[in-house]
This record gives C-alpha cells, sequence and structure tokens, in this order.
C-alpha cells in the first residue's frame, strides 16, 4: 500500500487522504474547480493529497466534490452598472459630450469627428 494511501481517513487528519494522482474521480482542487468555472460553495474539505517534497515537507492539496461545487457567482447588477458607466465614460468624448458608441482611440482622446475637426451628422 502507498504511503499516504488512506481513503478512511483513519491515519491522516480524519479525512480521506490520497497519494499524488490517486484521489477517485470527481474530487477536485479549487484551482481545478476554478478551472471549470466553479467553486466549493461552502462545502467543506472532502478529501486531501498528500505527498513528500524534497524541498517543503509533506505537502497537502485539499479537495472539494465536485457535485456539490456551484457555479462561479454571476456579476452582480451593482458590479454590472459600474462596469456599463465605465465602459461609457471611455465612450464619450470630451470635446462634444456624445457618447462615440466606441472606445475613444487614446492617440486623440475625442471621438473621431471631433479628430478629424469635421461637423457632426446630426
Ligand atoms: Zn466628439
Amino acid at each position: 500500500m502507498p504511503r499516504f494511501w488512506d481513503p478512511d481517513g483513519t491515519r491522516y487528519g480524519g479525512i480521506p487522504t490520497y497519494p499524488w494522482q490517486m484521489a477517485p474521480d470527481g474530487y477536485l482542487t479549487r484551482r481545478q474547480l476554478r478551472a471549470a468555472g466553479l467553486r466549493p460553495g461552502g462545502q467543506p474539505v472532502a478529501a486531501q493529497i498528500l505527498w513528500q517534497s524534497r524541498r517543503l515537507g509533506v505537502r497537502a492539496a485539499y479537495l472539494y466534490r465536485r457535485e456539490l461545487a456551484l457555479p462561479v457567482r454571476p456579476m452582480t447588477p451593482a458590479k454590472a452598472a459600474a462596469l456599463a458607466l465605465a465602459m461609457r465614460a471611455r465612450r464619450t468624448c470630451p470635446d462634444c459630450r456624445r457618447d462615440a458608441g466606441y472606445v475613444l482611440p487614446a492617440r486623440y482622446g475625442t471621438c473621431l469627428p471631433c479628430a478629424d475637426g469635421l461637423p457632426l451628422a446630426a
């Protein structure tokens, strides 16, 4: 039996423990959940991976159960509104005060009609 093989959690801190790369399917680290668009969602640590690092001693990675994970929190309305406001500011020309409909080119700092000195088509 490999070192750190303890699915019943009787030897290593009371949670199921597996050696590196031997965790069962459906158990993911926080980083792996994130890559799948998920977050632990308040569930407790379900298992751990232990391995021996030559430099750092015994290391642990905590695992969560995929079926208990929740989608990453979507943007709140307040956050979306703040972002929309910031984007509008980047589209608003300081010369004619109009929303140009595109982010103003940094090299002009104004909308294109103002930069060209052409009259605006109302
Ligand atoms: Zn303008």
